[in-house]
């Protein structure tokens, strides 16, 4: 049944939300080329009804072009149409991408990976979330009771992300009342980006469809637990083997990943700002409840900004190919595109300049005195997002990742969202981060 069927172009602004528009299903064919014009000042949009100061006005216009290797289509429900769209890219005349497009941002660091190192980059993101209106009370972290509380959602959901085809692996209870955990199998560059931001779609739409929220917000409540989009990622040659892993190196990790884990520490701090960039992202942030405070790497250790995960196996080919790194900073007001975006530009800035890995730390770094973290080189984390900003704004490297226009779009909604935040208490900035992630 095609009748009425609406397929919607889509694309992640700055501020990590789908935006979209939609042609009907017998308009697509003679869409996908071109695809549909769109005013570029909607790029300064806050996650709010405000629109931040911008060089764009009332002129110009990208085409969001259609890339048809993410068609998705969903048709799972009864009572309602299938959920058919496209993710795009913002291109200008020449079918270039337009400065600011996030996906663009991404392209350019991986290419840019890619000619440096010959490797490609590999990424998966755990999506934390939580269901707002559930009607059953919360049940016990991890139990089944949780999983079996919201069956029919599960279900749909499963059966829905296996449809979306985004190598669905895990679906669990997590730590938090009403958490869950969603996680899709690695892929290449691109496509792992990609597959993030259809599964956090297709779960709001598997919520939505039974009357229920799903919140991935960073702080759904000011005192409850916090929702990570952590990044799980390694590096693969041209022949698809993992290559993030030389087993008698220190920590058994290549050159390669030693510098890279040194560069992402060095620009931690400042790449917060893309990383986790609204004002509800500060309240998540903060060491001893994993969800990371401080600049520091370990191996193993989940209050480590990045770690190494080491493959649980002990066949030695198997170790080699189960090698991956996690960055735990990220969360889902992000774009997918900027955080992997950022991730390989602070990497690459560390394989350029072959830094030093740091000292792995085998603790919280937050149960370190200040001295300790002093002598062992330990940042914090920012502690507001007017912070991050600031950081940014002084990290030269990082100011030069994205076109200037870019930047400086990017940094005017970011202080946009300070600004509107800035009279807010903590419940209520939760409040109105929960409705919209
Ligand atoms: N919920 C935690 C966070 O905010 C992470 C818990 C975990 O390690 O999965 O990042
Ligand atoms: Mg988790």
């Amino acid at each position: 049944m095609t009748n009425g069927e609406i397929v919607l172009f889509t694309w992640s602004d700055y501020v990590g939300l789908m935006r979209c528009r939609g042609v009907p299903l017998a308009e697509l064919d003679r869409r996908m080329e071109h695809g549909l014009g769109w005013a570029v000042a909607g790029q300064a949009q806050s996650p709010f009804p405000d629109l931040a100061p911008n060089p764009w006005g009332p002129m110009m216009e990208v085409r969001q072009v259609p890339i048809a290797s993410t068609k998705t289509r969903i048709d799972i429900w009864d009572d309602a149409p299938p959920f058919h769209f496209y993710l795009c890219d913002s291109q200008v005349n020449g079918g270039k991408n337009w400065d600011c497009c996030t996906r663009g941002f991404l392209k350019s660091a991986l290419e840019d990976f890619k000619s440096e190192t010959g490797l490609d980059f590999v990424a998966a993101f755990e999506h934390e979330f939580m269901l707002m209106d559930d009607p059953l009370p919360a049940a016990p972290s991890f139990t089944v009771e949780t999983m079996r509380n919201v069956a029919k959602f599960t279900q749909d959901m499963t059966y829905a992300l296996t449809q979306a085809n985004i190598g669905l692996e895990t679906v669990e209870p997590e730590f938090g009342e009403h958490q869950y955990e969603v996680t899709c199998a690695p892929a290449v560059g691109l496509a792992a980006a990609e597959r993030a931001i259809i599964a956090r779609e297709v779960i709001r739409e598997c919520a939505r469809r039974l009357g229920m929220r799903s919140s991935f917000s960073p702080k759904v409540k000011a005192d409850g637990i916090g929702n990570g989009a952590h990044v799980h990622f390694s590096f693969q040659d041209s022949s698809g083997k993992n290559v993030t892993s030389n087993p008698g190196e220190k920590h058994d990790a290549s050159l390669l990943t030693q510098q890279f884990i040194a560069g992402v520490v060095r620009h931690m701090p400042a790449i917060c700002a893309l990383t986790s960039p609204s004002p509800v992202s500060y309240f998540r942030l903060g060491p001893q409840h994993w969800s990371v405070g401080y600049a520091s790497f370990g191996v193993q250790n989940r209050e480590a900004a990045i770690r190494i995960c080491p493959s649980p196996s002990m066949d030695p080919a198997e170790m080699v190919r189960g090698y991956n790194l996690e960055l735990r900073a990220p969360d889902a007001t992000a774009s997918p595109y900027i955080v992997l975006g950022a991730l390989v530009r602070a990497g690459l800035q560390g394989i350029r300049e072959k830094l030093e890995i740091p000292q792995a730390l085998g603790v919280d770094p937050g149960s370190l005195t200040d001295q300790e973290r002093k002598e062992l080189h330990i940042l914090p984390l920012p502690g507001s997002l007017a912070e991050a900003l600031d950081l940014m704004d002084a990290d030269s490297i990082v100011r030069e990742w994205m076109p200037k226009v870019m930047y400086d779009s990017y940094v005017s909604v970011k202080r946009l969202e300070v600004t509107l935040m800035a009279d807010l208490d903590p419940v209520e900035i939760c409040e109105r981060y929960a409705r919209v992630y």
